[in-house]
């Protein structure tokens, strides 16, 4: 198989989408203002104002983990506390960066369930210790849809953001596929954030078809004091910032931020389908959006990994397979049937 055949390990191994590719040469038109100044960051962010029909207070930066880690830092003091799931892509997989950039403020895990917390899961670690001696919870930070795949329904959102109100905590949603829930759901995107009670969003832009980018979104523009010069000072503010900006303009105005996530969810549930029935093969979480997750025997890992897949196994053992912007229907049956095959031949 050549280097270049579609795999489906990472939604991060597709390009760019015809939308975000259009804007990033459209604005390497001429001149512009730098450092944000320009009207296509103008246009971003007005664009996103009119999709959340909320009057926010909008950021851009250059990948996930500094909104994610910028934004926790912005809502917390040192000495402070946020709440995430034990499989929250802060906790795993950003090199202690939400650490490092609030100075320290500790992140306190709680058990999940297909990667969700709840209100129950916040209550209890939010209540556990309320001395001088404990990091002070400040913020819940949870995952839209969850590392697993898994996607939050607006009541479910409800009921954690009423809990945090009621301990005085701040909502912040790691959205890196925030697109694909609002897909999934078939829902609004204001009515997953700010009108459950969000506080702050951080938008991905890079898994849903854009070169590199993630906005943040805080609700509530109070929140927002000072977060430019947190971006400047963390290497985050992109002197040509109108190349972050401009993707979003295309992609929220055509409506292909959705329309590429919906591609992308279908892709995962055409593999569901395209392997059910095998014995050998289970699904270790609901497929709500663009991720499968397999559990299967580790021979049969081996054998598919023979035939040229690659994919990770990172998460509780099983094989995961992420589909994006650009996944081919034909390649996605190819997948099942090499699964279907090895499944069979490990039958003997
Ligand atoms: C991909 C991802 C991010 C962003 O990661 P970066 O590599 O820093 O862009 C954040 N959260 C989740 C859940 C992700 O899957």
């Amino acid at each position: 198989m050549p280097d270049t055949a579609q795999q489906f390990a990472s939604d991060n191994y597709a390009g760019i989408c015809p939308e975000a590719w259009a804007a990033m040469a459209e604005a390497n038109a001429g001149h512009a203002p730098a450092y944000g100044d320009d009207a296509w960051t103008a246009k971003a962010s007005d664009a996103f104002r009119t999709l959340f029909d909320r009057d926010c207070e909008v950021f851009f930066v250059f990948n996930g983990t500094a909104a994610n880690s910028l934004a926790l830092a912005s809502l917390c003091q040192s000495y402070h506390s946020v709440i995430c799931a034990s499989t929250a892509h802060v906790e795993t997989d950003e090199c202690g960066a939400p650490e490092f950039f609030s100075n320290g403020s500790k992140l306190l895990v709680a058990p999940a369930t297909d990667g969700k917390l709840s209100p129950e899961a916040i209550r209890a670690i939010a209540t556990q210790r309320q001395d001088i001696h404990f990091p002070k919870p400040r913020v819940v930070t949870i995952t839209q849809p969850t590392e697993t795949g898994v996607v939050y329904r607006p009541e479910e959102l409800a009921a954690i953001s009423a809990t945090c109100r009621e301990l005085g905590l701040v909502l912040h949603m790691d959205g890196s596929r925030f697109s694909n829930a609002c897909a999934a759901l078939g829902c609004e995107p204001a009515d997953i954030t700010w009108r459950v009670g969000v506080d702050v969003l951080c938008f991905g832009g890079t898994k849903n078809g854009m070169a590199v980018g993630e906005a943040i979104l805080f609700f509530n523009r109070p929140q927002a004091e000072d977060f430019d010069y947190r971006c400047k000072q963390a290497g985050q503010l992109a002197s040509k910032m109108r190349f972050l900006s401009a993707p979003w303009v295309h992609m929220l105005e055509t409506g292909a931020w959705r329309a590429r996530a919906a591609h992308a969810n279908a892709c995962a549930r055409r593999l569901v389908d395209g392997i059910a029935g095998v014995p050998e093969l289970s699904l270790m979480f609901p497929t709500d959006a663009n991720g499968v997750f397999l559990k299967m025997a580790p021979p049969l890992m081996e054998a598919l990994r023979g035939r040229g897949w690659r994919f990770y196994t990172f998460i509780g053992g099983g094989a995961r397979f992420m589909f994006a912007w650009d996944s081919v229907p034909e390649r996605v049956d190819a997948l099942a049937a090499d699964l279907r095959a090895v499944a069979e031949a490990g039958r003997g």
